[in-house]
Order: structure tokens, then C-alpha cells, then sequence
């Protein structure tokens, strides 16, 4: 019998969010039944809501930073135990059986992967995400949260910590490499910790001087606004890599004109409307511009116990289930320093 469980809807594109329930599956022989604690605001959640990426499917239930307790396991399952302390990230399932997927690269499963929320689940129905009480995943999607880490500042780890991290490693981030960090957000300020941890020299290029301070706290060793024309003068051809985090549209050949020789400019932002830009600010300096979404499981868990062993973690602001539409706002706003956890028990 699929249980009932409390959650906070988005009822239509336009309309704020909403307290609702959602019905979870039952447990399966090869499932785990989580009782959610804190779930991370992401802002993928806000164009998902809001129909900003194509059509969504109403209501919607959001979230896919998820931190919590193991509550029921099946017979089947054989890494977890009620009581673990675990998280999900932004997919619940893949074929397992593809190219990607035999790699440990879930997320490019061929067959598509099962995001957290706006897809389709083991049950037939609409996926529903971590804005809730519960949620019941397949063994092979739930992450171990390392001991070191409370449970409220890892789950933004689930998809600003991996988001950032996977491409960091993929493109070598590490002693000897420049990387600058475009917006100090959610996903930016974990990317930031994770570069710095990682060994590379990091700059951060935000709107404007105001988070300097913590940024430099963060890890970086540099900081620069990019309202101010003059910095893009002064940092033209001077990093190896470059994570643009933004949500938003930016001028990316002024950006690809920061980049070294060789360098690449990796965009993991998902901003509503296309990007553009000129092959002649590729071309001159061999330079390169790529996509990168989450990481595998394997890289999920790799990033946890990286972030328990370096004492990073995500800076958050907690809050209750009824003031996600104004944190909802502060985000849109950059006002947001630097994720917002939603306490699940305030669901109640
Ligand atoms: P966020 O917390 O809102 O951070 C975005 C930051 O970008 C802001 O804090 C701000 O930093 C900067 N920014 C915002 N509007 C801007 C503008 N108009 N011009 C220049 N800078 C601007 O969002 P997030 O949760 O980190 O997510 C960032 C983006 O990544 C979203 O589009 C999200 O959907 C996407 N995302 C992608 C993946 C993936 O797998 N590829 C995963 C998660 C999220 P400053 O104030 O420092 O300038
Ligand atoms: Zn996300």
C-alpha cells in the first residue's frame, strides 16, 4: 500500500508554492524507505516550478538535495540498515545496463535517468522530490552521509556539491591550474571550497564586492566584481578553467576571453534562454566551452566522503516548509547566502 506523506506543492507555474500529500510506493525488495530531514533549495527547483525549462506536469513537489534516516529497508537490500543516516541527489533510477550506466555515469544513462522529480518512477507516477516527509529510492540511488558531516549542511551537497565537483575533477582542477568560479551562490560557493580543497588557485567573478569577504573565507585567493568592465581587462587569458554557475543569461565572449591557452570555460548554469557566442572567442587560443550535469553515484559518494575529510560543507540558512516562496524570492534575488534548507519537520 503506497503511504501518504505531507508535502509542499508548486500548483501551477505562477502560483506560490502550496502544503499538500503526495503518496510514496511501497517498500520493494530492492528499496529503502527515508524519512527526509532537510532538503536543499536548488535553483533548478525555481525553473522547474515555474516551467522555465518547457512544460512541467502540476502539482509538483520539488527538491533534490535530500538528507535523512533510513526508515524501512526491503529484503533485498543489502547496504543500508534503518537508522543510516543517507541522502539523494537529482536521480533516483537508470537502466543500469547501458554504456553510461555500466561507467557509473548514471546521469548520462542512454535511456534516460530518473530525475527526483518531473520524471517518470518505478510505480508509473510522476516523480516527486524531496519538498516532503519521505521518499522511497532503489538501494542503488541512496548516498552514505559521512559522520562528520550534520545532516542539514550535507544535503546541499547532493546536487550543488557534486555539480561542481564532478567537472572540477574532470577538467583537473588541482595544484597549478587557475580556475575562477562564475556566482557566488548555491552552487557557486560549494565550488569555490571544493577548488580550493582540490589544491588549484581560485577566483571568484561575482556581480559585485558584497560577498568578498566570505568569499576570500571560502577559499579563494582573488575576487572580482564583473559589473566592473575593468576586470574583464585585467583577467583576460588567465585562467585554465572556468565554472559558470549562473541562472541567468551572461555575456559568455566576454567570459571565453578570460580563459588561458587551452582553457575551457565548463557552463553547469541552466539559464532559461539560450546563450550565444562568437567562434572567434574560441578559436584563438584553442580555448573550449562545455556542459557538465551532476556526477555518477560512485562520484556522489567519492565528493561526500572528500567534503567529511577536507571539513567542507555547505553554508546554509534554515527554514520552515511555509517560507519557501520568499526564499524562493531572496534566490532570484542573489540574496541567498548560501543555500536554503528546508527543515522537513515543519511540515507537521
Ligand atoms: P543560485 O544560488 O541562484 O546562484 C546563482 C548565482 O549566479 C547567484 O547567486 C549570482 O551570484 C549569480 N547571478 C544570478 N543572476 C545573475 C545575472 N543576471 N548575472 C550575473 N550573475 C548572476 O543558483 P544555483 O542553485 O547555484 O544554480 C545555478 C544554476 O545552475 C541554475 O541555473 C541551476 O538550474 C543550474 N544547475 C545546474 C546543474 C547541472 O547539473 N548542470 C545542477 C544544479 C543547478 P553573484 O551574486 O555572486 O553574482
Ligand atoms: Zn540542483
Amino acid at each position: 500500500m503506497p503511504t501518504t506523506v505531507k508535502a509542499y506543492a508548486a500548483p501551477s507555474a505562477t502560483e506560490p508554492l502550496v502544503p499538500t500529500t503526495i503518496e510514496r510506493r511501497d517498500v520493494g525488495p530492492h528499496d529503502v524507505r527515508i524519512d527526509i530531514r532537510y532538503a536543499g533549495i536548488c535553483h533548478s527547483d525555481i525553473h522547474t516550478a515555474r516551467s522555465e525549462w518547457g512544460p512541467t506536469t502540476y502539482p509538483i513537489v520539488v527538491g533534490h538535495e535530500i538528507a535523512g534516516v533510513v526508515a524501512e529497508v526491503g529484503p533485498e537490500v543489502t547496504r543500508f540498515a534503518v537508522g543510516d543516516r543517507v541522502g539523494v541527489g537529482c536521480m533516483v533510477d537508470s537502466c543500469g545496463e547501458c554504456a553510461s550506466c555500466r561507467k557509473g555515469e548514471e546521469q548520462h544513462c542512454l535511456r534516460g535517468n530518473t530525475g527526483t522529480y518531473a520524471s517518470v518512477g518505478r510505480d508509473g507516477q510522476p516523480t516527486q522530490g524531496g519538498y516532503s516527509q519521505e521518499i522511497v529510492v532503489t538501494e542503488g540511488f541512496v548516498l552514505r552521509i559521512p559522520d562528520a558531516l550534520g545532516l542539514d549542511v550535507a544535503a546541499p551537497l547532493l546536487c550543488a556539491g557534486i555539480t561542481t565537483y564532478s567537472p572540477l575533477r574532470h577538467w583537473g582542477a588541482g595544484p597549478g591550474t587557475r580556475v575562477a568560479v562564475v556566482g557566488l551562490g548555491g552552487l557557486g560557493h560549494m565550488g569555490v571550497q571544493l577548488a580550493h580543497a582540490l589544491g588549484a588557485e581560485v577566483t571568484v567573478l561575482s556581480q559585485s564586492l558584497k560577498k568578498q569577504e566570505e568569499g576570500l573565507r571560502l577559499g579563494a585567493d582573488h575576487y572580482a566584481a564583473t559589473s566592473d568592465p575593468g576586470t574583464f581587462e585585467r583577467l583576460r587569458g588567465s585562467f585554465d578553467l572556468i565554472i559558470n554557475t549562473v541562472s541567468a543569461e551572461i555575456d559568455l565572449d566576454a567570459y571565453l576571453s578570460l580563459l588561458a591557452v587551452d582553457g575551457t570555460l565548463v557552463n553547469v548554469g541552466a539559464p532559461e534562454k539560450p546563450l550565444s557566442l562568437a567562434v572567434f572567442s574560441l578559436i584563438p587560443f584553442r580555448r573550449s566551452f562545455a556542459g557538465s550535469t551532476i556526477g555518477g553515484i560512485a562520484e556522489t559518494q567519492e565528493m561526500l566522503d572528500f567534503c567529511a575529510e577536507h571539513g567542507i560543507a555547505a553554508q546554509i540558512e534554515t527554514i520552515r516548509a511555509d517560507q519557501v516562496n520568499e526564499a524562493y524570492e531572496r534566490v532570484l534575488a542573489s540574496d541567498v547566502r548560501y543555500r536554503f534548507v528546508i527543515d522537513t519537520s515543519t511540515l507537521d
